[in-house]
């Protein structure tokens, strides 16, 4: 059956479509104009959708694991058939270029079609005439997802999948400022998947804090900042649900002395400002050996002056707007604080005042103290400092002074001496001469203050289950 992408977002709760008396304007943030509307979900809907999951959760969960592997595919194959659509719409609402949004879906399909690779089939671990010892991987239940703006299908689907393929019945809850890829994701998945299996509620500030306290509820699975985990942790608690967080970063980039400048820019800049720096495993502190330094620097200024910032529906632009006015107020604050302090801007922080849209100058710091907030703290913009080192234990410290340990990269042709840098690294991902790559089969999650868990890979399978030892002895009584 057709569906309009570009209108008529519902709620999806037992395989129905289900309209709210209560909606919310969703803004381009390109034009600053409201272009859309979405339903706030009740307490009553997010009941609806529990009672839901929990009605289709034993047929599900005993549903073989080949045949929900088979309908994710499917999935994956109806969500390919709306790429363009969905990509349409990501770029209205998040900012992204289209090619980038067009990317993020592609995303999506290939995790969905990965569904067959994923599975955790019971392991014999003892077997004698007496007694037999078998691992079970059962289903939670009812779990929830929820998701923040940056790439609301891509890190939907991080989480649908594993969910789903394990057995679970999920609920998605995207963010307020994004949520209408999400909505028409549920509706389309309604084709292929039995009623109740999966249901999308999108609502105000309130939602999250529903979810994470609902007692029908066995698992979050939330990606966002580090005081929502922090929050919805403690919340979680009161029924002791389990959680998998994947929270904020403030990834090092590690420069060596060995890089040639005009190779390693256009790197270090799509590792800083794809989607316009709002990327948990951005670089945001970029650590340059200081023989290269000025070369690096001029060369990344020079790559970014070729780069254009613009409207994400015209081709030509590769970096969009901040994705809303509460981010665009937070990264213009880490803007004024360079200002005001007297940093040098090597490229951008001059604001277009009375232009349309939240767009932000791509901006690049060159060499703020190692204590300013630009290298202390997560932007989530287009802004990135540089900084100079001279010795590998100096910037090995400082790369790891701080809570948060995401990601990191390093960057040499001296893959001995990049190894060495980066197995001292304190993040759950560490990545040399690439950055921001992920696969389904590689774990990713956060070291310290930047998560819970992960996600991905077996060990991701495993925080969607309970592990069971079934013990049979066999001797008769
Ligand atoms: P956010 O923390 O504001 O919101 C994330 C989601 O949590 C939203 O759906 C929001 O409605 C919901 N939420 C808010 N309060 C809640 C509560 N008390 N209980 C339950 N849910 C609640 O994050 P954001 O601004 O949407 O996203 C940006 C942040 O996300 C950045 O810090 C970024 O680094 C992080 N992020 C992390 C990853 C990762 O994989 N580690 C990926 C993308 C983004």
């Amino acid at each position: 059956m057709a569906i309009s992408f570009v209108d008529n977002f519902v709620l999806t709760i037992d395989g129905k479509k289900v309209a709210s008396s209560e909606t919310k304007d969703v803004i381009n943030p390109a034009t600053e104009e409201p272009f859309a509307v979405a339903p706030i979900a009740t307490p009553q809907h997010l009941e609806d959708a529990v009672n839901a999951a929990s009605r289709a959760l034993p047929s599900w969960s005993a549903t073989p694991v080949e045949k929900r592997q088979e309908m994710l595919s499917n999935l994956g194959d109806l969500v390919a058939r709306h790429l363009q659509q969905f990509a349409e719409l990501l770029s209205k609402e998040v900012g992204k270029p289209k090619a980038a949004a067009g990317k993020e879906v592609g995303g999506l399909v290939a995790w969905l079609k990965a569904a067959v690779s994923h599975s955790l089939p019971d392991e014999t671990i003892v077997d004698t005439p007496q007694r037999k010892v078998v691992v079970r991987y059962v289903p939670l239940g009812v779990c929830a997802a929820i998701t923040p703006w940056n790439f609301p299908l891509t890190l939907m689907a991080w989480k649908l999948v594993p969910a789903l393929v394990t057995g679970n019945c999920l609920i998605v809850k995207p963010s307020p400022f994004a949520p209408l890829g999400t909505l028409k994701f549920g509706e389309l998945a309604q084709q292929v998947l039995p009623p109740g299996v999966l249901s999308v509620l999108s609502g105000n500030d309130e939602l999250g804090p529903w979810i994470s306290k609902h007692p029908g509820i066995a698992k979050i699975s939330l990606t966002g900042s580090v005081g929502t985990g922090k929050k919805a942790m403690a919340s979680a608690a009161s029924t002791l649900k389990r959680v998998t967080l994947e929270l904020g970063g403030n990834d090092a980039a590690v420069v060596l002395d060995d890089v040639d400048p005009k190779a390693i820019a256009p790197k270090l800049f799509r590792g800083s400002f794809m989607n316009t720096g709002q990327v948990c495993v951005a670089m945001k502190r970029i650590y340059i050996h200081e023989n290269v330094y000025e070369a690096v620097r001029d060369a990344l200024v020079e790559y970014a002056k070729t780069v254009k910032v613009g409207d994400p529906l015209d081709p030509s632009n590769e970096v969009g707007p901040v994705q809303n006015q509460m981010q665009f107020e937070k990264v213009k604050i880490f803007f004024d604080d360079c200002d005001q302090n007297g940093y040098k801007f090597a490229l951008g922080g001059k604001l277009v005042e009375h232009r349309k849209g939240y767009f932000l100058p791509i901006t690049i710091i060159d060499n703020p103290p190692e204590l300013s907030k630009i290298v202390q703290e997560e932007p989530f913009g287009p802004i990135v400092p540089l900084l100079r080192w001279n010795e590998e234990d100096d910037v090995v410290k400082r790369a790891n002074d701080t809570n948060l340990g995401l990601a990191a990269s390093v960057w040499s042709n001296d893959l001995d001496r990049a190894q060495n840098i980066a197995r001292r690294l304190e993040a759950g991902t560490v990545w040399i001469n690439e950055v921001q790559t992920t696969h389904w089969d590689q774990p990713f999650g956060g070291f310290k203050q930047s998560g819970v868990g992960v996600e991905h890979s077996k060990h991701g399978l495993y925080s969607w289950v309970n592990i069971q030892s079934l013990t049979l002895n066999r001797a008769l009584l």
